[in-house]
């Protein structure tokens, strides 16, 4: 079932390699399509690798978004689909471990591969079906191994990433470090500090939402890694707190999540700056803690899920499960919560702050009205008082505002 739906997604891709065969130049399926079609695994996406620079790729097809054409990369959209086309390329210097300091187009596919991370990365296929491997890739797939694609030190030299994305494709794959890449790795981890956080912040979010997680955090773990990473080297400890076993984890916001729960003193303000992560995220951890918190204390109830976006329900009983010994909470506890809320925020409750003044003119206007419509907000949402103005002042009135 899997390998037919795989090999769809090839043929929906074939037309691009046919037309760009068509004008005379090469092309291949690359990189960890081919990788994740010899392993029956589902495949994220199909990367095109040719000899056509990147301008003759915008000549030859209509729809072309240049993403990164000093990388030599386009976009070539096709039956609605993206396709990612990238010049058969030689890598430079990494000098500032960010970018390579050049890029050489090249005519022939070899040097191509040989300046991918690991073998099993650096294969290719042809539209026949015809597999290119240069590095006993497919060996490597078969016995279940990372292995750097030629000299370890020198790989991870020129790219510290690649030392994170070894432990990435371990948990993705459940695959075995092979000892001399695992070695090199050892010698050359404390380079990774110097990483941009972004590039770090995309693989490590890829380590912790592989289906093979604890394997990945095991490595993590056994190399000492971790301490090279933003937050925990001034934390190492946290990594410790963490439960046996681990589920895997679907963003960078659960991660965050997770560790705030197991280490309240370090707070999600600190962890989004350090690890540079964007408003939405933040905005997931803190969600995803709070609700965390609450229902440690309260069990799951109409607050919770009030509190709680829809989008985050998943996330909120992956973390659950791995933080709580019996979490009996089902998605569909969570949005019958939801779907019966009377009121689904602030702006919903039918009393606002002018009827509270209006209410009581002798208070000044001041903090008491925001902590008094809370209190009227919760106990709507409990259902304990009915959402219209009548119903609501009339009990404003019966239970008047401590001031101070
Ligand atoms: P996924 O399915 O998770 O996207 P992937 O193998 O496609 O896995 P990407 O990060 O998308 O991983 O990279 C695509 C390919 O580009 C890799 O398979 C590898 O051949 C090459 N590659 C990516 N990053 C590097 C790097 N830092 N150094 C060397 N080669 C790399
Ligand atoms: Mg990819």
């Amino acid at each position: 079932m899997v390998i037919t739906m795989q090999i769809n997604l090839f043929e929906q891709a074939r037309p691009i390699l046919e037309k760009l065969e068509k004008h005379g130049y090469q092309a291949f399926y690359v990189g960890g399509c081919v990788r994740d079609l010899l392993l029956n695994r589902s495949i994220g996406d199909i990367d095109i690798a040719t000899s056509a620079q990147p301008s003759e790729v915008q000549d030859i097809f209509e729809k072309v978004i240049p993403v990164g054409i000093e990388h030599g990369t386009v976009i070539v959209r096709h039956e609605h689909e993206s396709y990612e086309v990238t010049t058969f390329r030689r890598e430079g210097e990494y000098s500032d471990n960010r970018h390579p300091d050049s890029v050489a187009f090249i005519q022939k596919i070899d040097e191509d591969l040989q300046r991918r991370d690991f073998t099993i990365n650096a294969l290719a296929m042809d539209i026949h079906g015809n597999i290119i491997d240069l590095f006993a890739g497919r060996q490597d797939l078969q016995q279940k191994l990372i292995r750097t694609v030629g000299d370890g030190y020198e790989r991870f030299s020129e790219d510290p990433l690649r030392i994170i994305r070894a432990l990435r494709f371990s948990s993705q794959l459940g695959f075995t470090i092979e000892r001399k890449t695992l070695d090199n790795m050892m010698r050359l981890k404390q380079q990774i500090s110097g990483l941009a956080v972004e590039r770090m912040a995309t693989e490590i979010t890829k380590l912790f939402a592989g289906e093979f997680v604890n394997i990945g955090i095991d490595y993590l773990i056994s190399t000492e890694i971790y301490k090279q990473l933003p937050v925990m080297i001034e934390y190492p400890y946290i990594i410790h707190r963490l439960p046996q076993p681990v589920n895997p984890l679907q963003s960078f916001g659960e991660v965050i999540a997770l560790f705030h729960f197991l280490e309240p003193k370090i707070n999600i303000i600190y962890w989004v700056k350090e690890w540079k992560c964007s408003n939405k995220i933040k905005q997931e951890a803190m969600q995803l803690a709070d609700a965390l918190f609450y229902y440690q204390r309260h069990g799951l109830d109409q607050w919770l899920a009030y509190r709680l976006d829809t989008s985050f329900h998943k996330g909120f009983i992956r973390l659950g499960k791995i933080l709580f010994d019996v979490f009996p909470v089902s998605l569909d506890n969570l949005q019958k919560l939801k779907t019966n809320l009377p009121i689904h925020s602030k702006r919903d409750v039918a009393l606002n702050g002018n009827d509270l003044h209006r209410l009581f003119p002798e208070y000044e206007k001041g903090p008491w009205i925001k902590r008094y419509l809370m209190i009227l907000e919760k106990k709507v949402v409990y259902g304990e008082l009915a959402n219209n103005k009548n119903d609501l002042k009339d009990w404003v009135k019966w239970n008047p505002p401590e001031i101070n």
